[in-house]
């Protein structure tokens, strides 16, 4: 999508503190983060929110797992742990129309969220 800052940033037309680059997925920093690691790992091609997987797109999603699990690994996120959110939508805060997956570690997270 054109106007669409994710796909800028999947497309390198933005710079981005990447962690993790493939075909078809892409991890980076976010840039306003919320804990010590926080990590948006997106699919490259647009999909808005969660509200639009399906099984024409869910390969990439299964796969953003993959890569969530290697990145965890790789920084050795797994003692600690770590907490994945993709939000969807308004009520659930989301402000950027690309589905993302926020990957957060390095404090504990309180349940429920607020
Ligand atoms: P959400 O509110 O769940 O839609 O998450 C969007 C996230 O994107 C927020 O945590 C923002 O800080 C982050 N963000 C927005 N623009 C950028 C950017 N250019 N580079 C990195 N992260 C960004």
């Amino acid at each position: 999508m054109n106007d669409c800052i994710f796909c800028k940033i999947a497309k390198g037309e933005i710079d981005s503190q990447k962690i993790y680059e493939d075909d078809t997925v892409l991890a980076f920093n976010d840039l306003d983060p919320q804990a010590p690691t926080h990590i948006l790992v997106i699919p490259k091609e647009h999909i808005e929110s969660a509200k639009d997987i399906n099984e024409s797109n869910s390969q990439v999603i299964a796969h953003i797992f993959e890569v969530i699990s290697y990145i965890a690994g790789d920084l050795s996120l797994n003692d600690d742990g770590f907490r994945v959110v993709s939000n969807s939508g308004e009520n659930a805060g989301q402000s950027v129309n690309h589905l993302h997956f926020h990957l957060l570690s390095g404090r504990p997270f309180a349940w429920p969220p607020g």
